[in-house]
Parts: structure tokens; C-alpha cells; sequence
């Protein structure tokens, strides 16, 4: 029979008589459904049908079907978060790329084509969770430490004191060295923060993560010695037992936010920008507000938890810093002040605009930070790596000789100690650790953290999903981490010849440059490797 299609003159057929030849359009997402991204590759020979992974897979990609007697799979539903894998007795599942076979192309990849029907499908943003996972250059893989060799020799960590304790908020202008009739030089002291190492657990808010997570932070900081932060989600009221350890937040949706809140923590951060989605607002759905997250959020239950993109009480650096002032004000001078802001163009002007404005701590968040939800294209597109601005940040601040008058965090992308230390010297007092913290946990970076369904208990509080994720273990894997990277940093240090962190900060002699262009290494202000 000759396909009417092929003829270049088609008559008007109807879709009966399209669909009795196989020819037939294609229905309402079937682009998408049609093309799995990931295949579950089942051992039906070794699998015992004990259904573990169908109870386990919160994306409904395993089932049992009846009619064959096999557990059977919908491979278009599977994201690849790997708890099937990781749960199954007999190690029968292995998830794999289907491989698309789409036609290599440079230009238009496999993402882009991906995204493109999902979108022509449904006609929405598409969200994510986690960073940019893009091929921008990550400069922390760009730059290596100098070590000791001859002269000013290593240091051994194992038998001599090695002082990580970071103090992060405004120090004083000079000393006195009258003392003030008392005999001995004073300085004016400012509240600080007292870190027994410079890593601290990043914004993460309950809502978008679990309370099992973050009360594991909490533990885990406490015992550390460090501080977790809240985001922008409130402090649960069991959580206020924590406070000495805990950042809080004051978002453009002020959620939770009280003179108690305020005066239970150990500093209070404005939040101005976020590195994965910078410029724009927050959005936890409805269904996620739970009666724990309404109560600590002080919403209603079930209501959209919205952030605006600016504070609408911010148009300025003298507005800012009113709010810097108010809460001052509220906590009677007796915590820092941090204010973050996304890595973006012109930082360096931003930021020392926020220290004039009375900040104690800037934190700078890279394009790499995480996030629970952003729609793809503006975090893959938007904002700058964490290392440029860090660099530049530091540095217009030591040229303005403010530099004492604010301490810098780093975040967005810190991946292991390495990243921490190279952070330090380009300018940092301490970074923030997010997606770390959550891989330490258990995450498998699947980026469906936007979907409430986090197959390890992590990003969700559904009832059935959370106790996957026990506090006591969570607490236990945040704290080896922070030993473990904490210990790391101090041999690195010794290597160096250093034995505090103190001598780190904004050290960039400890810097070389590998395969980086001139103008690269200006903005960081290193020297390249083998000068
Ligand atoms: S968990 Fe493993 S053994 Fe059990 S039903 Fe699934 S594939 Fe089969
Ligand atoms: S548990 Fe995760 S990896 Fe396994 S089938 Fe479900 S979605 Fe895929
Ligand atoms: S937290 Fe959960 S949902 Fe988010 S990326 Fe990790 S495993 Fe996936």
C-alpha cells in the first residue's frame, strides 16, 4: 500500500485511517515519556520478588505485575536517585543511561533537546534542585598549594599544636595599648562567632529539607564546635535548644522570623541572594507546608510558602543598613551581623557597600551552590564561579582598609578540604558546606530535591520517606566529615609551614596557577605555577 504521507500531495485522511497504517500523531507528553533518560536493568534470574524495591522507589518507577509474576519496571519515571540499588538483598537492580541514541551534536545536546520537548510538552519552567552542573571551569581544580621543602620547614600536625579555631565576625580597629589606665593593652571587642574549624554547615531550610537533616546538623555542629544556619525556614521550636550554635535567617519572606528567633542565635543573617538562582525568589509548594514547617514558618498549613526576589524594605545600601541596625537593636549588640549575597558582577563594590552598611560578615555564594528548587535555565546561567569573586571581594576590601571590619565566607561548591583551603587563602575566614553535608548523608545528586519525594529522607518530610534518614546517623556521618576534612586541613597547613589558619587567610603566595590565562590569574591574584 502507498503511505499517503509520502506522496507530497497528502489527501485530507482522517486519523482512522492514519492510525490502521501505524501512522499516528503522537499523544500529550509521549515525547517525553517515550524517551527514559535511565533504564532499571533487573536480574529477573536473581531477583526473589521480595519487593523491596517497589516500596522503596518514591517515584513509582517498580512494580509488580501480576499478570507476568515479575517485578517490572517504568523506566521513564526512574530519576536515578539509586535507592533500589542500594536496598535490594539479592544487588540484582544496576540503573543505566538508556542511551538515547539522539544524533551526536555539539551544539544541540542531549540536555538541550531533552529540556526542549519537556517544555513543549507541558509549557512550564522547568525546576531542579542542587548546582550548576554545567561545564564552566571550576579554578579551585586550577590552582595547587605550595609545600615546604628546605628552608621555613613543613610542620608535623600529629606533634605539634595546629590552631584551626576561626573567629568570624568584626575585629577591633587598633589596640590600646594604654589599656585604658588598666595596665595592660586592650581592644574594643566585637561578638564573633567561634569556630573551632572554618567549616560551617550552609543555609539549608526546614521545609526544603527534612527535620531528621537539620537536627543532625544541629548535633553535628554542636559537637564540632561550629554553627549550622537555618535558611530561611525558621527555627523549629525543638530546635531552639541549638540556638548558641545555630545562624538564623531574615529572608525577603521574613518566615518565622520574632524577637525570640532573633535572640536565641548565635548570629543573624540577612539574606540578600542565593548562588544557584541569584536575583530571583523562593517557592516551597503548599503541599510541602506541613503543620511542623506552618508552625515554624508561622504560615498557615498547606498555604505556598513564597519569597519575593528583593527585600521589599531594601531599595539601597542606607536601607540596608536600617535592617542591619533594627536587628542590632533587637539583639542588643551581642551577635554578628552576616549578610549574603550571590557571586555576581561588580561584587566587590556590592560587598564593601554591606560592610559600610555595618555587616560584621559577608558571605559570598558561588554559581556552584545548591539549592532545594530553581528553575534550570537561570541556575545553569546565571552568577559567577566562587573563587573570581572571593578573590576580588577580599581584595577590594583590604585596598578600601576595611578588610578587619567584616569576616568573608565562601560558599557555593566547596567539594572537599582541598576546596576549604584554597578558599581561605584566596581571601575567605570560613566556608559554608551544603551539598557536602547532604552527599555525607547519603544524597546521590539525582536533583529532584524540588519534588518532595528524596528518596534517602533528606529533602523531604513525608511521613513514610523521612525515617530514612534517622537523626543519630545523620549526626554521626556530618560529624566524621568535619573531622575528617578538619584533620585534612591541618595537614595541609602543616606542609605549608603554617600552623594556624589565621596564617592562611588571604594568603595567595600559598597559590600557584595551572593553565590559566593571564587576566584569570590577575583576578585572583596569583602568580601562575613554576614563578
Ligand atoms: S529488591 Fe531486588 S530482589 Fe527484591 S524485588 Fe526488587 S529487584 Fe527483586
Ligand atoms: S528507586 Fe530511584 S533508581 Fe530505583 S527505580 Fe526508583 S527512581 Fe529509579
Ligand atoms: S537530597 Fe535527595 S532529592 Fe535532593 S539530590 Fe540528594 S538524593 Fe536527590
Amino acid at each position: 500500500m502507498i503511505n499517503p504521507l509520502m506522496t507530497g500531495n497528502a489527501p485530507a485522511a482522517d486519523v482512522q485511517d492514519l492510525e490502521s497504517l501505524g501512522i499516528c500523531a503522537l499523544k500529550r507528553g509521549q515525547y517525553f515519556s517515550s524517551m527514559p533518560e535511565y533504564y532499571v536493568d533487573r536480574d529477573q534470574a536473581k531477583c526473589i520478588k521480595c519487593l523491596v524495591c517497589v516500596r522503596q522507589c518514591p517515584y513509582e518507577a517498580t512494580f509488580y505485575s501480576a499478570e507476568m509474576n515479575i517485578v517490572t519496571n517504568r523506566h521513564e519515571n526512574c530519576i536515578n536517585c539509586r535507592r533500589c540499588e542500594a536496598m535490594c538483598p539479592t544487588k540484582c537492580i544496576r540503573i543505566k543511561r538508556w542511551g538515547s541514541g539522539f544524533r551526536p551534536n555539539e551544539h544541540w545536546t542531549e540536555k538541550h533537546i531533552r529540556s526542549l520537548y519537556k517544555q513543549a510538552d507541558t509549557g512550564g519552567v522547568l525546576l531542579t534542585g542542587c548546582g550548576n552542573d554545567l561545564y564552566y571551569s571550576t579554578y579551585f581544580d586550577r590552582i595547587v598549594l605550595d609545600a615546604s621543602q628546605v628552608t621555613n620547614p613543613s610542620i608535623d600536625p600529629l606533634r605539634e599544636p595546629m590552631e584551626l579555631r576561626t573567629f568570624v565576625g568584626r575585629k577591633a580597629e587598633r589596640i590600646d595599648p594604654s589599656g585604658n589606665g588598666q595596665g595592660k593593652p586592650s581592644t574594643q571587642k566585637f561578638p564573633n562567632l567561634v569556630c573551632e574549624t572554618p567549616i560551617i554547615f550552609a543555609p539549608m531550610s526546614f521545609g526544603a529539607i527534612s527535620y531528621n537533616f537539620q537536627e543532625g546538623l544541629a548535633i553535628a555542629a554542636s559537637e564540632a564546635g561550629t554553627y549550622f544556619d537555618t535558611g530561611e525556614g525558621g527555627l523549629h521550636p525543638n530546635f531552639y535548644k541549638y540556638g548558641k550554635r545555630a545562624i538564623v535567617q531574615v529572608a525577603s519572606g521574613r518566615f518565622g522570623v520574632s524577637a525570640d528567633y532573633l535572640r536565641s542565635a548565635a548570629a543573624v543573617e540577612i539574606k540578600i541572594g542565593q548562588g544557584a538562582k541569584p536575583g530571583i525568589g523562593g517557592h516551597l509548594p503548599g503541599e510541602k507546608v506541613t503543620a511542623e514547617i506552618s508552625r515554624t514558618r508561622m504560615i498557615p498549613e498547606g498555604s505556598d510558602a513564597i519569597s519575593p526576589a528583593p527585600q521589599h524594605d531594601i531599595y539601597s545600601i542606607e536601607d540596608l543598613r536600617l535592617l542591619i541596625y533594627a536587628i542590632k537593636e533587637a539583639t542588643e549588640y551581642t551577635v554578628p551581623i552576616s549578610v549574603k549575597i550571590a557571586a555576581v558582577h561588580n561584587v566587590a563594590a556590592i560587598a564593601s557597600g554591606i560592610v559600610r552598611a555595618g555587616a560584621d560578615i559577608v558571605v559570598i555564594d558561588g554559581f556552584r551552590g545548591g539549592t532545594g528548587a530553581a528553575p534550570t535555565i537561570i541556575r545553569d546561567h546565571v552568577g559567577i564561579p566562587v573563587e573570581l569573586a572571593l578573590a576580588q571581594v577580599d581584595q577590594r576590601l583590604r585596598d578600601e582598609g576595611i578588610r578587619h571590619l567584616a569576616s568573608i565566607i565562601a560558599a557555593g561548591g566547596i567539594r572537599n578540604s582541598a576546596d576549604v583551603v584554597k578558599a581561605i587563602a584566596l581571601g575567605a575566614d570560613a566556608v559554608y558546606i551544603g551539598t557536602a553535608a547532604m552527599l555525607a548523608v547519603g544524597c546521590t545528586l539525582c536533583q529532584q530535591c524540588h519534588r518532595g519525594k528524596c528518596a534517602w529522607g533528606i529533602t523531604t518530610n513525608r511521613s513514610d520517606l523521612l525515617p530514612r534518614l534517622p537523626i543519630d546517623y545523620a549526626a554521626e556521618r556530618l560529624s566524621n566529615l568535619l573531622h575528617a576534612w578538619s584533620h585534612e586541613v591541618k595537614e595541609m597547613l602543616g606542609l605549608m609551614g603554617l600552623n594556624s589558619i589565621e596564617s592562611l587567610r588571604g594568603n595567595r603566595l600559598k597559590l600557584r596557577a595551572v593553565g590559566m590565562t593571564e587576566e584569570e590569574s590577575r583576578i585572583l591574584g596569583i602568580t601562575h605555577a613554576g614563578i
